[in-house]
């Protein structure tokens, strides 16, 4: 105790003030028209932030206030504050990275979230949070056309968790335990296996769950995992004494969306009793058209698979959609039933706990915004948005193709695009002056404030990865994209 500080006085307490209902209407009307005035003038905004470290804390106040201010000062500090310092992920000439594309429904859904503002840590704290969920992930599961005993109705099931790396990080955890309890051996023997081009998630989540062992396997002239070389690389292991336990294959790389041989290393997982899960972040959403599965063929054989609507989709960070083949594989393995968590339906089995299928009690109802989503847009939209996102990409690679002065470095099975200045020839001196070129056309790119790009690098050479999936994004931001990339190379 600190002496210092007395007691509160003895008096009659009372909650604090509160805005009153019309007063959250008022304001509320007004946030979401900001919003939608945001989203009219955001193609007007630069699509990068250009402050500099610190620019923006220095507009901040030293302490918290200890008096209320005016709703109308926190509104106008958005534009004063905030928007400087925002990278516009929802401006239509957004290329970077992975698209995080949102869209209204999906905005207000999370407002409803929020406004209930529920913690579903059990299927009693709030049904409809889990059973909404549930069902919205089993009509993925056919809109997707992903195994039939993914739903939760079979012996399998789907789960909203806020990231894909956290998604990975559980099935790594699943896997271990099932290793354990087939070997009797330690963690710290055990092998995961990935793709030299996987996420790192998949590294971080098994040091997380204390696998002794990443192996990065090689990859061929499309950098999709070489089933060859994972085969070689569990046999060793084996052999060595260790156990190999997970192997991790990913449909569309992060730096190339590349596509693993998904039957080939099942098959390789079957023998080896390894647990096999697919990495989908980006590509999964592409799923709810036909002709993109034969990306994943195979797919009925794995253990566990996530993909994120929050990239693709139209529904805003966070949601990743995770699925498991057996669902007690990942619940024996997560399960821990303190007293004041005990209720007659968990007890009866009749319910899904959600917690037991994640690491953190507490979620949120992210189910809300996808189903709002699906029921807002109808999968024929959705599936227009993917056609029109992949045919665009198709048309900035044939602009490429059809330009001595750029080649294309990598297979685009979906819609990212990634590419380089054309070297001269195979000479040091040229491949040298072919990395500065595409490092200056990305900067200048970038600068332009029209387009924004991600310079990356593969095999040790300057490339820029051009990924097409803003909501908006239409033609005249891609021929804007093409005329400001095609001015900026010599
Ligand atoms: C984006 C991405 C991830 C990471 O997703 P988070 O949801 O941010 O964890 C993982 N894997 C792949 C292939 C990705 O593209």
């Amino acid at each position: 105790m600190d002496p210092s500080v007395p007691d509160p006085p003895e008096m009659l307490t009372s909650p604090p003030p509160h805005m009153t209902p019309d007063e959250f209407r008022q304001h509320g009307r007004a946030v979401i028209d900001w919003i939608a005035d945001y989203w009219e003038r955001v193609e007007s905004l630069p699509v990068a932030s250009t402050v500099a470290p610190g620019d923006i804390r220095a507009m901040l106040p030293d302490a918290a206030p200890e008096e209320a201010e005016p709703f109308e000062h926190l509104l106008a500090d958005l534009d004063r504050v905030v928007l400087p310092g925002v990278t516009h992920w929802q401006h239509p000439g957004w290329f970077a990275y992975f698209p995080a594309n949102n869209s209204p429904p999906s905005v207000l859904a999370d407002t409803v979230s929020a406004g209930l503002g529920l913690i579903g840590l059990l299927w009693s704290a709030s049904p409809a949070m889990t059973e909404i969920e549930s069902h919205v992930l089993d009509w993925l599961v056919d809109l997707l056309s992903l195994p039939g005993h993914w739903k939760t109705t079979s012996t399998g099931g789907g789960v909203l968790q806020g990231s894909a790396s956290d998604a990975t990080h559980v099935a790594l955890v699943a896997a271990r335990h099932r290793a354990s309890a087939r070997s009797g051996l330690p963690a710290t023997q055990m092998v995961a296996y990935t793709s030299a081009q996987a996420h790192s998630s998949v590294e971080k989540g098994a040091n997380i769950a204390g696998f002794g062992v990443v192996r990065l396997i090689e990859t061929d002239e499309h950098r999709a995992m070489r089933p060859d070389a994972l085969r070689a690389a569990i046999e060793a292991d084996a052999a060595a004494g260790l156990v190999p336990a997970f192997v991790g294959s990913t449909v569309g790389t992060t730096g190339t969306t590349a596509v693993d041989p998904v039957r080939a290393i099942c098959a390789i997982a079957r023998e080896h009793e390894l647990w096999h899960h697919v990495d989908a972040a980006y590509a999964g959403t592409a799923m709810i058209c036909p002709e993109f599965r034969r990306h994943q063929d195979g797919i009925e054989l794995v253990d566990s698979y996530v993909f994120n609507p929050h990239k693709w989709m139209m529904v805003n960070f966070d949601c990743s959609a995770f699925y498991l083949a057996e669902r007690e594989a990942l619940t024996e393995a997560l399960s821990i039933e303190p007293p004041y968590l005990r209720n007659a339906q968990s007890d009866a089995g009749n319910v899904i706990d959600y917690r037991n299928w994640q690491v953190p009690l507490g979620r949120r109802f992210r189910a809300l915004k996808l189903w709002w989503v699906l029921r807002s847009y109808g999968a024929a939209a959705l599936r227009q948005m993917v056609r029109h996102h992949v045919a665009m990409a198709r048309e900035l690679a044939q602009r490429l193709d059809d330009d001595p002065r750029f080649e294309i470095v990598a297979p685009h099975p979906f819609s990212l695009v990634c590419f380089r200045c054309s070297p001269a020839d195979e000479s040091q001196t040229s491949q040298e002056a072919a990395d500065r070129a595409t490092d200056a056309v990305a900067a200048e790119v970038n600068d332009s404030g029209v387009a924004y790009l991600t310079p990356s690098k593969l095999d040790g050479h300057s490339i820029i990865r051009v990924a097409i999936g803003q909501s908006r994004t239409d033609r005249e931001h891609l021929d804007r994209l093409w005329k400001t990339i095609s001015e900026a190379a010599v």
